[in-house]
């Protein structure tokens, strides 16, 4: 396995007490797959990745147990400075907002060749030429001219592009993709996982694709991990997630009538509020929001209960779920 988390916690420290906003995950993607982390915001997966990185603020967050096992080492045992290293050329995370994740002040290629000046030693020549072809490689026209442009001077579609340029450029083993698309249009969304999917299977790398919407995962990712309330509560092959899921909070993500935001993006929504990180429910936390619930959702809290050899559930009613008899 190319990356494993392993049942990690963090919490953060806020005036209003403490916030678990990663209560115990566990997940694995394998070199050349894909596993979508899907979630309404505040459900921790965010704050998962970043652990998995390691970009957390220590404080206010602090990491309360598990770990995080790349390629067998635990990155939660190393120095700040070799985990340095192992981000920037083993790792890479591209986030939704590429506007305030670029320097404004340096032109992209002068941001993508920094990273073969420093990580590589090349030339500035040589790093300028490297900018290019991968400004080529993920098809930003004119990419020799546009070398020269400043982030605000391209759209989002190719701001992301640049990152996702910036993302490959040391050729990493695993790149995490924090909400790509969720500030393009619908169009541009497709294009960019489209690349993704691509660029991933063409260098074998694992992606952690964190997204709050089903429907742009559903064609580029092999896994699914659904969390809520910092828990993982269902993780299973996408097309046996989406024909029969196991528990009801994925069944309401799939049910929920699609809704448009003010920027016609799609939402799906599950009825009721996602839970206050600094106050969860007892038992299962998505028992007030859940039609199977019974007593004891109400007290105990559901382990990831074996579905299959691929799948696992949090839900103590599974089977129910699994049947069609959760109820929309
Ligand atoms: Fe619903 Fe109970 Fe399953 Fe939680 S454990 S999802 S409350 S049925
Ligand atoms: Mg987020």
């Amino acid at each position: 396995m190319l990356l494993e988390v392993r049942d990690l916690h963090v919490e953060f420290r806020t005036r209003d007490g403490i916030a678990h906003a990663v209560n115990g995950v566990t997940y694995g993607v394998d070199a050349g797959e894909t596993l979508a982390v899907l979630g309404e915001s505040g459900s921790g997966k965010s704050v998962t990745a970043q652990a998995v990185m390691g970009i957390l603020d220590i404080p206010p967050a602090r990491i309360g147990g598990g770990q995080v096992l790349f390629r067998g080492t635990d990155l939660l045992t190393l120095k700040e400075e070799q985990r340095r290293r192992i981000r920037g050329a083993r790792m890479a995370m591209i986030f939704q907002d590429a506007l305030s994740a670029l320097n404004p002040v340096l032109t992209v290629g002068d941001q993508i060749g920094e990273l073969f000046t420093v990580h590589r030693g090349m030339s500035r020549k040589d790093a300028r030429a490297r900018a290019v072809e991968l400004m080529d490689r993920v098809r930003i026209p004119a990419a020799a001219r546009r070398v020269r442009d400043y982030p605000h001077q391209f759209s989002g579609g190719m701001r992301q592009r640049v990152m996702i340029a910036m993302a490959l450029a040391l050729e990493p083993d695993l790149i995490i993709a924090d909400e790509p698309t969720t500030a393009l249009d619908v169009t541009v969304q497709a294009q960019v996982m489209d690349l993704l999917a691509e660029l991933r299977h063409a260098h074998g790398m694992g992606l952690i694709l964190i997204t709050h919407d089903l429907g742009v995962v559903a064609d580029v990712a092999d896994r699914i991990a659904v969390m809520y309330a910092g828990r993982i509560v269902e993780s299973a092959p996408v097309h046996d997630l989406y024909r029969a899921p196991a528990h009801p909070y994925t069944r309401g993500l799939l049910d929920s009538v699609p809704r448009l935001d003010h920027k016609g993006r799609q939402l799906r929504v599950v009825r009721g509020l996602p839970p206050n990180p600094r106050s969860l429910p007892p038992g299962c936390a998505f028992h007030p929001r859940c039609p199977l619930a019974r007593e004891v959702c109400r007290t105990d809290v559901p382990p990831l209960y074996e579905v299959s050899e691929t799948r696992a559930s949090a839900c103590h009613f599974w089977r129910e779920c699994l049947d069609g008899r959760a109820g929309a």
